[in-house]
């Protein structure tokens, strides 16, 4: 028989074998798109992975014919077959999970006007001629000469590459490591090697991506999800042409484009939990994936930034990574002077105004009549993050979750943040029918409103998810803001992120509170890198910059190690305490999660899941427990935690989850229960 064992993008494990109809036996080849039959709806796109004559084994099968092969090229590579085969073993999900990820949409659709047999698929069009305008080798600026401690930086680099393929470049922030990588970057294409430049996060494409261009040109690539379904489906099929771009920049994704011959990786902003998809499947770090993408094809991996995650200095320190520290800023400008404001005295004595401590709107003051920048950094959206009745504390909660909805007064609507659930403002409170509803607590827009009060003459821009839907939103916010076209600019953790402006001289961290009252034992040290970033925003050219840090934690040590800037410190006792409680990176996580519309159902299901775990895993199984927000879209969570320590065989250990799983769906109580993995949680 002439079969293909096809991928399919369904949740389902394993590959689909489809028989070859003769008139596409040449054409049918590993690597290319395929139109198959599949379940109840007629067709779907599949990528052949392999040909072969063996029937399956079970006589019951019936082989179907594959309508159409789509392709005359290759659109998938051997090589990320193999990785996305990797990721959906180490990440305990299906390899059509993982193709339903990777492969942009368009290439995932049947192409409208099927072709005949011997057609071209037109997938190449338009790259030929872009190879001319690529050689004619327009790239402008020469590269930047280095101080003395980057080219040290550089060389080190080097150096530690000789012994390890992945260093950590451990810089301050300002201290020039885009410079760093803009060097390497040229020694890789002048090499004739590929680059992949990961980036935590969209907003930060457009700053690096003009900053690259000036020296590299149309060398350069960009692969996000805000650019459309064809400029994706072009990036990829341009990456497979004779005339590849030699560096792309990219948020997580971009792990998934083929590279033909890759020779660095840059991961920039390291630390950032972005770098983690959390829903849906496959749940991967793309830092950690590119590391390994990386020493597949014999390439050198480069982790950059100024607040490292733990597990990457742990791996540094046991020689595991080689390690690069660049100590001071460039052009010797003294790191920030952070400053801690104590709210709860000042609470006391009655003098915030609203979410403002004096010492911080006299510094704002200070700074707008000199001309300079200020950046206000608040982790919560919308208005209000809750709503009550100030007669009975009736508080709106979200139907489908178990949040209260945040108030965008703008738009005159509760929202949920979990689901997206939206409802007009009551004009009264349903449980006691006064009218007197009000927002505590103070999200960006309210900030926002504040400063329009408090600083008429300011220019005020907010940056959070409400204001970002857009490409040319966040990047007209950025760009009013490089040009001085606003003076104030309030925002999320987006504004914390290794954004480069000059005229800041002012940090404001509203609230350390939100930040440090987690339930999780990675708080402090998400805490610490959350406004050590933000606070490298400030005073990056000239003068120093100023922090001004306002906490009702004022005595903590994390805060002292903040103002010193003492990275070293927080990472030694947070190390101390993860060793006692076998946390990672002592130990390897896999969270359990178990999802049901009952709450009858999922208390039983979760108490099955976590005896079933112990009769193998015994004390590392942790729970059953219920997450922060235990229902989301009317589903209730629960989640198991599986504590693994190294020594233990992490295949055996995947088989044995795999098959705790399908014997539990297989069971009549459970059968329309969710069950997932995740793997290093973060
Ligand atoms: P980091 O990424 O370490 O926070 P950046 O790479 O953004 O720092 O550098 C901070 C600023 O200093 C940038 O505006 C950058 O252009 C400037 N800079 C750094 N190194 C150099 C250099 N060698 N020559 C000229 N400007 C530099
Ligand atoms: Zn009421
Ligand atoms: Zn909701």
């Amino acid at each position: 028989m002439n079969l293909a064992d096809v991928l399919l993008p369904v949740p389902l494990p394993g590959l689909f074998t489809y028989a070859v109809p003769s008139a596409w036996d040449a054409a049918a080849q590993a690597g290319r798109r395929v139109i198959v039959p599949f379940g109840t709806k007629k067709s779907t796109t599949g990528i052949i992975v392999r040909r072969h004559n063996t029937p399956p084994s079970d006589p019951k099968v019936v082989v179907k014919n594959l309508i159409e092969v789509i392709d005359d090229e290759t659109v998938v590579l051997p090589q990320q077959l193999a990785l996305w085969q990797w990721i959906s073993e180490y990440y305990l999900c299906s390899i059509g999970e993982v193709f339903k990820a990777a492969l942009p949409g368009k290439l995932k659709k049947i192409p409208t006007s099927s072709r005949k047999k011997g057609e071209a698929s037109g997938l190449f069009e338009g790259i030929a001629q872009s190879r001319t305008t690529l050689t004619a080798g327009n790239e402008g600026e020469s590269l930047p000469s280095l101080s003395p401690a980057q080219s040290t930086a550089l060389s080190s680099i080097h150096d530690q590459w000789q012994q390890h393929p992945v260093c950590l470049l451990h810089g301050v922030t300002s201290s020039g490591k885009t410079e760093i990588y803009i060097h390497l970057i040229a020694e890789a294409i002048a090499r004739g090697e590929q680059v992949l430049y990961l980036l935590p996060e969209i907003v930060l494409t457009s700053q690096l991506t003009d900053r690259l261009r000036a020296v590299f040109g149309e060398r350069l690539g960009v692969y996000h999800s805000k650019f459309s379904d064809k400029e994706r489906a072009d990036v990829w099929m341009r990456q497979l042409s004779d005339a590849p771009y030699d560096i792309i920049v990219g948020v997580r994704s971009s792990i998934f484009l083929p590279f033909q011959h890759l020779g660095l990786v840059i991961v920039d902003e390291e630390h950032e939990v972005n770098f983690k998809q959390q829903e849906p499947a496959p749940r991967y770090n793309a830092r950690n994936v590119a590391i390994l993408m990386a020493a597949r094809a014999g390439a050198r991996t480069l982790l950059g930034t100024a607040t490292p995650s733990f597990e990457s200095y742990y791996n540094a320190r046991m020689g595991k990574y080689g390690l690069v520290q660049l100590t001071e800023r460039y052009g010797q400008v003294q790191l920030p002077d952070v400053e801690v404001i104590d709210v709860k005295e000042l609470r006391r004595k009655r003098l915030m105004q609203g979410p403002f401590s004096p010492q911080l709107l006299e510094g704002m003051r200070a700074a707008l009549d000199a001309g300079e920048q200020v950046i206000l950094f608040q982790n919560r959206r919308g208005f209000a993050p809750q709503v009550h009745c100030h007669v009975c504390g009736w508080v709106p909660r979200c139907p489908h979750c178990d949040v209260p909805l945040t108030l965008h007064k703008r738009s005159g609507m509760l929202t949920c943040h979990y689901c997206g659930f939206t409802t007009p403002i009551p004009e009264q409170c349903p449980a006691c029918e006064t009218a007197d509803l009000r927002g505590c607590g103070f999200g960006t827009e309210r900030i926002e409103e504040e400063l329009g009060r408090l600083f008429p003459q300011a220019r005020v821009a907010r940056m959070d998810l409400d204001t970002t839907h857009t490409r040319t939103a966040y990047e007209q916010i950025l760009d009013d803001f490089a040009h001085a076209r606003t003076d104030i600019l309030v925002g999320t953790q987006m504004v914390t992120k290794g954004l480069d402006f000059e005229r800041v001289s002012i940090v404001g961290i509203l609230s350390a509170e939100t930040m440090l009252n987690q339930p999780d034992f990675r708080a402090y040290e998400r805490a610490f890198q959350m406004m050590a970033q933000v606070a490298g925003r400030a005073g990056r050219r000239q003068q120093r910059g100023r922090v001004l840090l306002q906490t009702m934690s004022a005595d903590l040590a994390l805060i002292r190690q903040l103002v010193t800037n003492d990275y070293e410190q927080l990472y030694q006792e947070q190390m101390l305490e993860r060793r006692e409680f076998s946390y990672p990176p002592f130990t390897r996580f896999v969270m359990v999660y178990m999802k049901h519309r009952s709450a009858d159902i999922i208390d039983a299901l979760a108490r099955d899941t976590s005896h079933r775990l112990r009769t193998v895993f015994g004390s590392r199984v942790l729970g059953p427990d219920e997450p922060p927000v235990s229902r989301i879209s009317g589903l209730f969570i629960r989640r198991v935690i599986i504590k693994m320590e190294p020594a233990l065989s992490f295949s055996q250990a995947r088989q044995f989850l795999l098959q705790t799983r399908a014997d539990l769906l297989a069971e009549h109580l459970y059968a329309s229960a969710h069950i997932y993995f995740d793997v290093d949680p973060l």
